[in-house]
């Protein structure tokens, strides 16, 4: 047979700047585009496998999974797929079919079809509505007591601590305070916060968190990252009867070749990235300044922001694309003749956007081609 031409080609990062949330964290590092073209074959890291996964000495997966596990301060951390591979798991491990859980009202919908395909019941915390779509402790507090009353027990409680809608920053210390009171274990999800800022789940008093290379971890993956406390490691990490070296829930091994490889070089770049985090969520907000210079721009969700994720109403250019020939794609097309990308074709009422890992003068350009395009349809 003769296959098609796929059209394999991508320079998207290359020559523009991306304003996709989705992408901005999963951009490699310079380590780490080394170890895609040395780890590209698959199963590339098995060269000196003994039967363990995490046990390989070359590459010291070992040694990646000791300091990944000091990064986030857990007990116990393997990789897995991604962060939704990560909730699977622990669902799957803790809860039987049937059994309900606790999910905040912001989670992404990747708990849910977690929660789903372990068939368990979910019961969510709401936010506290418009503008800001907060998940407060107050509330996470009434409807896991509530919850409990009414079921007897349950087993697991998830809290995102950066949705992917607003950029909302959670509570987390004070929810999982909340949850360890209860006596319900808590998964923090963590795929927009763990590789952008510093995570230390004994701090936070979670019991589980998960993380995503892709996502904000500057690793090709599929990766996520699936971390806990000593006293989950049992259960978790239960082996099989028949293969005796082989955890059940990862099913044998999980991440293998390239995705391991590229978060394992990457490491040392989050470990300095984390750090400088304040900066981070300084741009946002300068940005946000900047683009609320726009007549009838606004930042919805908490405010100020605290994540880099953020997220406009923008009725302005939603009328402007009501008049224009180009109808809804004006804005995407100007965006893009000033080689800015990532807001989504035919978006215009409102839009989801990042600078992460910008400069200031990139952040300043983009300001000022919004504010161009504004000024120059009113003429
Ligand atoms: C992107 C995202 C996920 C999915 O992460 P994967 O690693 O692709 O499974 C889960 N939760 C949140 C909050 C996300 O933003």
């Amino acid at each position: 047979m003769e296959c098609q031409n796929y059209g394999l080609t991508r320079s998207v990062e290359r020559e523009n700047l991306n304003l996709n949330p989705l992408q901005r964290g999963g951009v490699l590092s310079a380590a780490a585009r080394e170890a895609l073209y040395d780890f590209g074959d698959g199963y590339s890291v098995c060269d000196y496998c003994a039967g363990r996964l995490d046990e390989i000495a070359k590459p010291s997966i070992g040694g990646f999974l000791e300091d990944l596990a000091k990064f986030i301060n857990v007990d116990a951390v393997r990789t897995v797929h991604g962060a939704r591979e990560g909730k699977f798991a622990i669902m799957h491990a803790l809860c039987d079919k049937g059994d309900t859980i606790v999910v905040d009202g912001n989670a992404h919908y990747t708990t849910h079809l977690a929660a789903e395909r372990n068939s368990l019941n979910m019961v969510e915390i709401p936010n506290n509505g418009g503008p800001e779509f907060e998940i407060t402790p107050e509330k996470y507090r009434e409807v896991l007591e509530n919850a409990i009353d009414e079921k007897g027990e349950i087993k697991l409680a998830l809290l995102t601590h950066v949705d992917g809608n607003y950029g909302n920053l959670t509570d987390a210390k004070k929810i999982g305070k909340i949850c360890q009171d209860a006596g319900v274990p808590l998964v923090l999800n963590c795929a927009y916060s763990m590789g952008r800022l510093p995570i230390d789940a004994k701090e936070l008093n979670v019991d589980f968190v998960v993380g995503s290379g892709h996502k904000s971890m500057a690793a090709s993956g599929p990766i996520g990252v699936l971390g806990m406390k000593e006293e989950w490691a049992d259960k978790l990490l239960e082996r099989s009867s028949r293969h005796q070296k082989k955890e059940i829930e990862m099913l044998g091994c999980t991440s293998r070749g390239a995705p391991v490889a590229t978060l394992m070089a990457s490491l040392p770049h989050l470990v300095e990235r984390v750090s400088k985090w304040d900066d981070e969520v300084q741009k946002a907000r300068n940005f946000v300044e900047q683009m609320e210079e726009i007549d009838g721009v606004v930042q919805v969700g908490m405010r100020p922001t605290n994540h880099d994720l953020v997220r406009f109403e923008t009725p302005f250019f939603h009328e402007i694309a009501q008049n224009h020939p180009r109808r809804g794609f004006f804005l995407y097309e100007e965006l893009k003749k000033r080689k800015i990308v990532g807001i989504k074709r035919g978006q215009t009422e409102w839009f989801k956007c990042s600078a992460y890992g910008m400069t200031k003068e990139q952040v300043d350009y983009i300001a000022d081609s919004f504010k161009d395009i504004a000024e120059k349809a009113l003429d």
